[in-house]
C-alpha cells in the first residue's frame, strides 16, 4: 500500500473517452469524482472477495496518485509538486449495484473493493505524468491498456480541481479514472494492474463470503 493510510480515496469517473462510451456515457464537462472508504484497501496479493449483494463485479485499472502535503486551492504548478508518487489502483465495481442505485457509494465500497500496489515515490514532471501508461491483465490476457495522455483531464488538472473542493491530506489516493476495457471477474481469476514500468498490484478474486 501507501505506508500511510489515505484519509480518503478520491476516484474519477468517465475520464477516457473510450470508457465513458462503453457504458453508454459521455466525458462530462467537468471532472466527475466520488469516494471510496478506506476500509476498501487491499494490498498487492490479497484477495478482492465478491460480495453477495452483486452478480456482476467488474476491474477498473486506474493510474493512481499519492498525495504527499496538505494542499487546497492549488494550482497545477503546486498540485504537481504535491505528488509524492505514482500507484497502480484496482477500482474494484459492482457494475449492477451502480446502475441500480444511482450513485456510486456501495458498488464502490465493499471491502477488498479497491487494491492498491507499492508506490513509485519521487517528483514527477508534467510531461512525466503525461507518459503514464496503465494495462489490466486477467489470468495474464490483457483487457485494457490506457495512456494518461488519453484522458479527459490531466492529473495536474484533477488534483488541483479536487483541492479545490476538500483538502487533501498526507497519504491521500487520487484515482484517476478507468480507459475502456472494463469486464468482469470471477472467483478463481487473477487479476493485475500495472502503471507500466512504475507499480504494479496483483490480486485473487475469490467467493462471496458473509
Ligand atoms: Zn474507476
Amino acid at each position: 500500500m501507501t505506508g500511510q493510510r489515505p484519509s480518503k480515496i478520491v476516484c474519477v469517473g468517465r475520464n477516457y473517452l473510450e470508457h465513458a462510451r462503453e457504458l453508454g456515457n459521455e466525458v462530462p464537462a467537468e471532472p466527475l469524482i466520488f469516494l471510496k472508504p478506506p476500509s476498501s484497501l487491499i494490498d498487492g496479493g490479497e484477495s478482492i472477495v465478491l460480495p453477495p449483494q452483486s452478480a456482476q463485479v467488474e476491474f477498473e485499472g486506474e493510474i493512481g496518485v499519492v498525495v504527499g502535503q496538505r494542499i487546497r486551492h492549488a494550482t497545477e504548478a503546486s498540485a504537481i509538486e504535491a505528488i509524492a508518487g505514482i500507484v497502480a489502483i484496482n477500482d474494484v465495481t459492482a457494475r449492477d449495484l451502480q446502475r441500480k442505485d444511482g450513485q456510486w457509494t456501495r458498488a464502490k465500497g465493499f471491502d477488498t473493493f479497491c487494491a492498491v500496489g507499492k508506490p513509485r515515490v519521487g517528483a514527477m514532471t508534467a510531461a512525466e505524468l503525461t507518459a503514464l501508461e496503465v494495462v489490466t491483465r486477467v489470468n495474464g490476457e490483457k483487457r485494457q491498456h490506457g495512456k494518461a495522455a488519453d484522458m479527459a483531464f490531466s492529473i495536474p488538472f484533477l488534483v488541483s480541481y479536487i483541492s479545490a473542493i476538500m483538502t487533501l491530506e498526507p497519504g491521500d489516493l487520487i484515482a484517476t479514472g478507468t480507459p475502456a476495457g472494463v469486464g468482469r471477474l470471477d472467483e478463481g481469476d487473477i487479476v493485475e494492474v500495472e502503471v507500466v514500468g512504475v507499480s504494479m498490484v496483483t490480486n485473487p478474486v475469490a467467493a462471496p463470503s458473509v
